[in-house]
């Protein structure tokens, strides 16, 4: 029988695993993958980290984990998978089921006959149309090639003031590199706040308060109109309303889909301008699989047939692992995303699974929200940190939606549980009750992501009117007219305080209730508002009609507090 032939276009994450997937499942299968770069398989999630020195040696992030560096030899002596690199894929003939190739070092172009072909194209960066986004120093950081030039740039050692344009997880990772080896880093972001799309305003503003007190300047809701050089070299950032001088620009401002192939193949293209792919990664051509950046995804917690583009490394690998199967004959189906990320930023944790509250409300959920702060180890355990939490449920179904969480305690296992109980359709009321486990070194009795989904539960069978931070503050500054209750004892009082705000400790509230207006709004805080969910309890049975607790607290109030 004819050996089958694969061929695969593209050769980082997503296109390697699925060559590979195919090689163990088939080993008389001829396999080809065409990279158009130099180097094949390398972790550009860990780019950041070569950056800032964490990752000392290049080698590593091109290596497996027993240190032998995924190079073409590797894969044709380990896996008899043919790697041409340096070698573009021009055009998909479908009729023929060719792929058009060309050798970029001699330019001979010859082509390449195939049973399956797998699409791996990947993502680009988004360059801004600006002018000077060609002067030499604008930067961008998606490949081994961009992470050498700016290592390059950074090598004299001169403390080099750099502006990234983008305010998403790739710029605020590459912030956090070049602030630790000296740099000072501006961040321009054109949305009223960083990390729009990955978290809801009033998270996404404790994050930045977070970089600003590390020394990181952020603008937001600027746009950039040009680039200023010298000699070619870049030397200022022009916004509407600012000059910042600098050595430096990176471009981060988003990631788009490499469709080109696809669409000069008439392959389908998607409404989130990605490739269009079914449940077993097939493109609207049968004998053609698309996986990984390329790629959108279908929502796992959609009402309808809605796709998302979140270009992620880990769903790349997952792709890889089913087009790979698939294309040898298998049966694999990849059910969609939630489009769960996690990054590290000082000493900031952030991650988030499925719906913002935002983009709930536009896929027409009805969703109810809460935030919560509390440790992620017993309180009494030394190293307990605390994380704020905010779920997302959905007043409709019950289910849970979304979740959003950040500070410096850990945040992965509370985002991953999250995870795992949206893919299989949880309500709210199924989070209470996991069976999570539980030692003082690694969690409270009730995790926070239990405390969180009992609060949301609460507010959801309306035992609990919370207020959210940035409703609050949108009151306070139209009509002020908001009595504000500080539950806290006097020495939390003496530390931090929020302006305006009353202190009668909860132990006094009852002694001393009639200080309270009853003919006022009234808004009870305390650190987490654990304290102040019992004041309100106690107010309302004293006659109070309208109570709530700030959510989240002290702790989750991202907004103007004294510091006596
Ligand atoms: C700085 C940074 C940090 C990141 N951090 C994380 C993280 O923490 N977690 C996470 O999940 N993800 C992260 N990611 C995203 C992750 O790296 C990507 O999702 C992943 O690399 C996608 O793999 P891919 O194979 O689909 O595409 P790509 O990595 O884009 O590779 C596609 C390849 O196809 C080649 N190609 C395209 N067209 C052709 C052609 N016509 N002919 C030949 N070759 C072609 C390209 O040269 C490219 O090498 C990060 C990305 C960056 C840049």
């Amino acid at each position: 029988m004819a050996r089958k032939k694969i061929v695969v276009i593209g050769g980082v994450a997503a296109g390697t695993k699925a060559a590979s997937r195919a090689r163990r499942l088939d080993q008389e299968a001829q396999i080809t993958i065409i990279e158009k770069g130099e180097e094949i398989s390398y972790a550009g999630c860990g780019l950041p980290y070569y950056i800032s020195g964490t990752v000392e040696k290049r080698e590593e992030l091109i290596s497996t984990a027993v240190g032998v560096p995924r190079t073409p030899q590797f894969f044709k002596q380990v896996k008899d998978i043919d790697v041409l690199i340096r070698h573009e894929a021009l055009k998909i003939d479908r009729e023929n089921k060719e792929v058009e190739v060309k050798n970029l070092d001699n330019g001979k172009v010859f082509r390449l006959p195939y049973d399956k072909l797998i699409l791996a194209t990947g993502s680009y960066p988004f360059i801004p149309p600006v002018p000077g986004k060609d002067l030499r120093g604008v930067l961008t950081l998606k490949s081994m090639r961009d992470a050498d030039a700016l290592k390059e740039e950074l090598a004299d050692k001169k403390a080099k003031d750099v502006v990234i344009i983008g305010g998403g997880l790739i710029g605020i990772e590459s912030t956090e590199a070049l602030i630790s080896v000296g740099c000072r880093v501006t961040i321009v972001e054109l949305l009223p706040r960083i990390l729009g799309g990955f978290l809801d305003p009033e998270m996404a503003l404790l994050v930045e308060q977070h970089m600003e007190s590390k020394g990181v300047r952020i603008l937001t809701g600027e746009k950039v109109t040009r680039l200023e050089g010298e000699g070619g070299r870049v030397k200022e950032v022009v916004t509407e309303n600012h000059s910042i001088p600098c050595d430096i620009v990176i471009m981060a401002a988003g990631m788009r889909p490499n469709v080109k192939l696809a669409r000069e193949a008439g392959l389908k293209i998607g409404e989130t301008g990605a490739i269009a792919v079914d449940s077993r990664l097939r493109t609207s051509d049968p004998d053609i699989f698309a996986v990984g950046d390329c790629v959108q995804n279908r929502c796992l917690v959609c009402l309808d047939d809605t796709h998302y583009y979140t270009p992620l490394g880990d769903t790349a690998n997952k792709h890889g692992r089913v087009a790979g199967t698939n294309a040898v004959g298998g049966d694999e189906e990849f059910k969609g995303i939630l489009s769960t990320g996690i990054f590290k930023v000082f000493e900031f944790n952030v991650g988030r699974a499925g719906f913002s509250e935002e983009r709930a409300r536009q896929d027409g959920f009805e969703p109810v929200t809460v935030i919560t702060a509390s440790p992620d180890k017993a309180h009494f355990y030394p190293t307990a940190q605390t994380v704020i939490t905010k779920l997302i449920g959905d007043a409709k179904t019950g289910k849970l939606i979304g979740i959003q969480a950040v500070g410096p305690g850990t945040v992965d296992k509370c985002i991953d549980v999250a995870a795992t109980a949206m893919s299989f359709g949880a309500l709210v009321s199924d989070v209470s009750n996991l069976d999570l486990a539980y030692a003082p070194p690694y969690s409270p009795a009730l995790a926070n992501i239990i405390e969180a989904s009992n609060a949301l539960r609460n507010k959801m069978e309306g035992r609990y009117r919370g207020v959210n931070p940035l409703s609050l503050k949108k009151e306070l500054e139209e009509d002020g007219d908001i009595h504000l209750l500080d539950v806290r004892t006097p020495a939390e009082h003496e530390e931090v305080r929020m302006p305006n705000a009353t202190l009668i400790p909860l132990g006094n509230l009852r002694e001393r209730i009639e200080e309270i207006p009853r003919d006022q709004r009234v808004v009870v805080f305390c650190k987490t508002s654990l304290r102040a969910y019992e004041a309100a309890l106690v107010l309302q049975h004293r006659g109070y009609k309208d109570v709530r607790v700030l959510d989240g607290g002290l702790a989750a109030w991202p907004f103007e507090k004294i510091t006596p």
